[in-house]
C-alpha cells in the first residue's frame, strides 16, 4: 500500500471522507443539465471565495496546474507585451519558461532562495513601459509568501495586467482580488481544495476576458475563448474530468457550509501555527519569514533534508515534502493543506522528537 501514509506534502494531499467517497462512484455523463447546475455552482463559489470582481468568469480546465499557467500566459498576452516575472524558486521558473515559449518579450526578477520580494527591487522597474506582471503569490518549492499589497500598488501605478497564480495559496491566505486588482487569478485541484490532481482553474476578469476574445493563443486546447463561450451554459468545449468537478463540488459546499472561505482560511492558519511553535524545539531553521500558511519550510541544522524525508517515509509512515532545485539536502517542507488535524500535527512533531533521539537530526 502506497496511501497508507500520513501526508504532509504541498500536493496531492488528503481528501476528506466526502470527497474520497465521489472517487469510489461512477463517473456520469455530463452533457446534462444536472451537471451544467453543478458547474454554475462550481463558478458563483469560486467567485465568491476569491472575492472576484464583479462580471468575473471562471474557467475550469483539464490538466494541472501548470496548464491554467500555461492558458494564463498564452491569451492573455502577446508579443507586444512587456512583462516582469518574479522568479524566486522553481514556479517562478516556469512563468519564465512559459513566455519564452510564447515569445511574450519579458524581464525577471530573481530573489534569492528563501527571500521574499522587497519594495526596492520591485520599485527599479517603475516607468519602464512594462505592461504586465506574473507573480506566483506563493513561491511554493520555498514556502515564501510575497507580499500581495506592494505587488498590487506597483501595478496600478503602472497599469500593468496582473496575473497571480494562487494556486498553494488560495484558502489558505487571505486574498481578495477584487481588492488587490489581480486581472487572473489561478488555483489547482491538488492544493489546499483537496481533491486529486487533475483540474485546474483560472478566474478572468472583464479586462481579462476582453484580451482573452481578441487573442489568438496559438493552440486549440487551451484556447480560452472556447472555456469562456461553454462555460456560459455551465459545460466545457471538452470531456472534462468530470469525476474531479463533482468532488470539487463537494468540497466547495462543504467550505461554504463550514463558514465560508474566511474560517477555512483560519482553520489552514492554526494548523499551520501548532506545528510552528512545536517545531521550535528542535534543531531546525525556518527558510523564511515570510511564510504562507500553506507550507513551513524547514533547513535540518545537522542533517540532510532528504534523509529526513526518507526516513519519515520509511520507519513512520509519514511523508513531507523533499524539495528539488539542487536544494534536496538543504530544504524540506512540511505542508498545513488537506485533511489534517492537530493530532496529525502531533504525530509528526513524535516522530521528528523520536529522531531526535535517536540521533538522527
Ligand atoms: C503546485 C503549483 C503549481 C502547479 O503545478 P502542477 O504540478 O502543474 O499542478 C503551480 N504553481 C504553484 C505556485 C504551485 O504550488
Amino acid at each position: 500500500m502506497i496511501t497508507d501514509k500520513l501526508n504532509f506534502t504541498v500536493g496531492p494531499v488528503q481528501s476528506c471522507p466526502a470527497v474520497r467517497e465521489l472517487g469510489n462512484e461512477q463517473v456520469p455523463y455530463f452533457r446534462t443539465p444536472e451537471f451544467s447546475e453543478l458547474m454554475k455552482e462550481n463558478e458563483r463559489l469560486m467567485l465568491k471565495f476569491a472575492k472576484a470582481p464583479q462580471g468575473a468568469r471562471v474557467c475550469f480546465m483539464t490538466g494541472s496546474g501548470t496548464a491554467s499557467m500555461e492558458a494564463a500566459v498564452a491569451n492573455c498576452f502577446t508579443p507586444q507585451d512587456k512583462v516582469l516575472i518574479i522568479n524566486g524558486g522553481s514556479f517562478g521558473h516556469r512563468f519564465q519558461q512559459l513566455a519564452e515559449v510564447h515569445n511574450i518579450p519579458h524581464t525577471v526578477i530573481r530573489l534569492e532562495t528563501g527571500k521574499t520580494l522587497t519594495r526596492e527591487q520591485l520599485y527599479r522597474y517603475d516607468g519602464q513601459g512594462f505592461t504586465g506582471l506574473l507573480v506566483n503569490i506563493h513561491e511554493t518549492s520555498t514556502g515564501v509568501l510575497y507580499d500581495i499589497d506592494l505587488i498590487s500598488e506597483f501595478c496600478r501605478k503602472n497599469s500593468l495586467f496582473l496575473v497571480v497564480d494562487s494556486i498553494s495559496s488560495f484558502l489558505c491566505d487571505r486574498f481578495n482580488m477584487a481588492g488587490c486588482g489581480a486581472n487572473v487569478m489561478i488555483t489547482g485541484s491538488q492544493k489546499a481544495l483537496a481533491c486529486p490532481p487533475g483540474i485546474s482553474i483560472i478566474i478572468l476578469d472583464t479586462l481579462a476576458q476582453q484580451r482573452v476574445m481578441s487573442n489568438n493563443p496559438g493552440c486549440m486546447y487551451l484556447d480560452l475563448k472556447l472555456a469562456l463561450s461553454n462555460g456560459e451554459r455551465g459545460q466545457t468545449p471538452f470531456t472534462p474530468a468530470v469525476g474531479i468537478l463533482r468532488q470539487i463540488n463537494a468540497r466547495l459546499c462543504q467550505i461554504e457550509n463550514n463558514g465560508g472561505v474566511d474560517s477555512e482560511i483560519e482553520r489552514v492558519a492554526a494548523l499551520a501555527n501548532d506545528f510552528r511553535k512545536r517545531i521550535k524545539e528542535l534543531p531546525f531553521e525556518f527558510v523564511s519569514n515570510s511564510m504562507s500558511n500553506a507550507v513551513t519550510s524547514l533547513h535540518p541544522k545537522n542533517v540532510s533534508a532528504f534523509s529526513i524525508v526518507t526516513i519519515l517515509k520509511d520507519e513512520y509512515d509519514i511523508w513531507v515534502c523533499p524539495n528539488g532545485d539542487g536544494l534536496a539536502d538543504q530544504i524540506f517542507r512540511v505542508g498545513h493543506i488537506g485533511y489534517l488535524s492537530i493530532e496529525d500535527n502531533t504525530r509528526l512533531i513524535n516522530a521528528l522528537a523520536d529522531m531526535y533521539k535517536r540521533n538522527l537530526l
